[in-house]
């Protein structure tokens, strides 16, 4: 009989394991890459904020602020308040990495100045994934307590499985940015031709930490399953 306490330090664990270090390996790699091309000075010499204010007016986008905010890679498009945040490392650069992340959130203010249906469908999902990802372990835990009751341990694994689908939905999300922004940054005159592979690779690093972060999440799914998803109260 496996108690509640032993079930959460089984051998499945190595794949919650195995997820952390997809995930590190990830976040290592985009920071290393954003630190290489962090070096190069674009040619232009515009700064991150210079690039984020002409592509967003280029865009025909007149109601985003522009503005700075702290931490390291923590650059982001807040579509409730339309303010395009970037960081200390972005804001003032002219580093062709931080015109890259920059033109990258650009491309989120694209997304919600159109419309676009991934990027409606993710906020709509929000509120129910942090639902799901806060209650589905209790509930599990509920269910192991009171005999393996299949009913809640499938509530569960069904509620974890809506996170999962937060980051799948991201995914279009992410890679349909850095595809706009890579798409203004070739044919802007902001960077010259020998900069936009840089930033494709920078960009791309950063797609990465997401497509990390949802193959975690999956090997989650997949050891919740492997360890309550069979009728164990059969045996
Ligand atoms: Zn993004």
């Amino acid at each position: 009989m496996t108690s509640p306490i032993f079930a959460f330090f089984d051998p499945t664990y190595f794949l919650v394991i195995i997820g952390l270090l997809i995930s590190m390996a990830a976040s290592g790699y985009v920071n290393s890459t954003f630190k290489k091309y962090d070096r190069y000075r674009a040619q232009s010499g515009i700064t991150g904020t210079d690039a984020a204010q002409y592509i967003l007016q280029q865009s025909g986008i007149t109601n985003v602020t522009v503005q700075p905010t702290k931490g390291n890679l923590t650059d982001n498009y807040n579509g409730s308040n339309k303010t395009l945040n970037l960081s200390e490392a972005t804001y003032q650069s002219s580093s062709v990495a931080a015109i890259g992340v920059a033109a990258h959130e650009c491309g989120h203010a694209v997304q919600d100045a159109t419309n676009y249906f991934p990027m409606r469908l993710r906020t709509a999902i929000v509120p129910i994934a942090n639902f799901g990802s806060t209650l589905s372990l209790p509930i599990i835990i509920i269910g192991v307590i009171f005999g393996m009751n299949q009913t809640l341990i499938h509530i569960g694994i069904l509620l974890f499985s809506l996170a999962l689908l937060f980051q799948l939905v991201t995914l279009p999300v992410e890679f349909n940015a850095s595809h706009r922004a890579l798409k203004i940054l070739s044919g802007g005159g902001l960077l010259t031709a020998s900069e936009v592979p840089m930033v494709r690779k920078v960009l791309s690093a950063a797609a990465m930490t997401y497509v990390a972060a949802a193959l975690a999440t999956f090997l989650q799914l997949l050891r919740l399953i492997l360890l309550f998803g069979g009728n164990r109260d059969d045996n």
